[in-house]
């Protein structure tokens, strides 16, 4: 099944900016600062050479001469949001663009074409075209695989530890390990990885469950469903089929590894949205539908289970050339977290907070304070009342550049 990838919104740059070294005064505007901390209206925000320099009451922060005021009475602003799971490789530039236009400042490529991913960060970088910052995996390690692209195919413990020396030289910024990958190529990757310092993410190979993931150090587990069918093949499994699995996730046996998982340390990208549009949304198949539906449906029960357990959450939309939209499923995701019981706050932080601190960069990302990178999203309404006004995007501030969504298509 393959789908095009659509563009939709575009988006302008304000000429009041220079791209050098952008310097912007947010004013008037109600600030949602990611911390968790008081809203704060009336508030200014300002923006020299790219980064926040100053952020409170409009009767406390003052605006340099010659800065360049952007009015933003009755308007919203939040952190820019970033999408921990995507492929860029599979939908082209377009989705860069695409992924701005929603307020989508940053994402985390989980898998794709190495050299074209670092041109298109390169020209981003540049400045000379629009798209968020761009952390990424290269290659999938995994096991064999028949006609499957950009793919370090990997059989053996040796072999798997060649990978890793291999993916360093070649600076990937963490790895990202496939479900066809042997149990025990996987935790030789996982010995030789945490001695080179290499986060890895992971799609569980089948055979190994989600604990024994989490056990072995990695980063991120990816894909709620695969907790679910780690349930099948965990040492001592007595259930035969994914609805009894995700029965077993939601009773003690899950509860007690979702506790481990949490104690860890280990994040989890569920990534609800690709399952509802891969195989829910968008199936063809009606009698597969009910029980799909279904799976989602308790698949939402899961996450909630994992909150209540303390397990770390990032929103990712797993965008690619099937299933799941760059840039506006982003925001779907975090409807289908509220929709799981988080808060709207704690939501939001999932894709702003939280990526901070699963990356360790909270002093450069994630908020609106001072000294943070001025990634924004201006929105008409406040997302606080309603998730789903996430959407509702009056502009974008990429890096300190003021972007104008011109028309709203969603
Ligand atoms: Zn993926």
């Amino acid at each position: 099944m393959s789908r095009a990838f659509v563009p939709g919104r575009s988006v302008s740059e304000e000429p009041v900016t220079d791209r050098a070294a952008p310097s912007l005064a947010l004013t008037h505007v109600t600030v949602i600062d990611g911390t968790g901390g008081p809203v704060v209206p009336d508030a200014t925000v300002v923006i020299r050479e790219g980064r926040i320099r100053a952020v409170g009451p409009g009767s406390a922060v003052s605006v340099p001469a010659g800065t360049p005021e952007f009015e933003a009475q009755g308007k919203f602003v939040i952190p820019g949001l970033w999408d921990m799971h995507g492929h860029v490789t599979y939908t082209g530039p377009g989705a860069l663009t695409q992924m701005v236009a929603h307020g989508v400042t940053g994402v985390r490529d989980l898998g794709g074409r190495l050299e074209q991913i670092d041109a298109w960060r390169a020209e981003i970088e540049r400045g000379d075209r629009v798209g968020p910052h761009i952390v990424r995996a290269g290659p999938f390690v995994d096991g064999p695989k028949e006609g499957i692209p950009d793919r370090l195919t990997v059989r053996t413990e040796a072999e798997a530890r060649r990978a890793v020396r291999s993916l360093r030289a070649a600076g990937v910024d963490f790895i990202k390990v496939h479900n066809a990958l042997p149990p025990a190529a996987f935790f030789a990757l996982m010995e030789e990885a945490r001695a080179a310092g290499i986060p890895v993410a992971v799609h569980l190979p089948q055979g190994v469950s989600s604990v024994e993931a989490s056990d072995a150090g990695v980063a991120s587990l990816e894909h709620v469903e695969t907790f679910a069918e780690s349930a099948l093949w965990r040492k001592g499994a007595t259930c035969r089929s994914v609805p009894e699995a995700v029965e077993e996730n939601l009773g003690p046996i899950g509860r007690e590894q979702l506790r481990r998982i949490a104690k860890n340390g280990t994040w989890y990208v569920p990534s609800l949205v690709a399952y509802e549009r891969g195989f829910v949304l968008w199936s063809n198949d009606p009698e597969a539908l009910g029980p799909r539906l279904s799976i989602h449906q308790k698949q939402l029960d899961v996450v909630r289970a994992m909150r209540e357990a303390g397990v770390r959450l990032l929103a990712g939309s797993d965008f690619s050339d099937w299933g799941a939209v760059p840039g506006i499923d982003l925001h779907n995701e975090l409807a289908l977290f509220v929709e799981a019981g988080l808060s709207p706050v704690e939501a939001l932080q999932t894709a702003t907070l939280n990526p901070a601190q699963f990356f360790g960069w909270t002093d450069r990302y994630g908020t609106v304070q001072p000294g943070r990178v001025a990634d924004l999203v201006v929105l008409d309404m406040n997302p606080l009342d309603n998730i789903s006004h996430t959407r509702k995007i009056h502009a974008v501030v990429l890096a300190g550049r003021l972007l104008r969504v011109p028309a709203r298509l969603t």
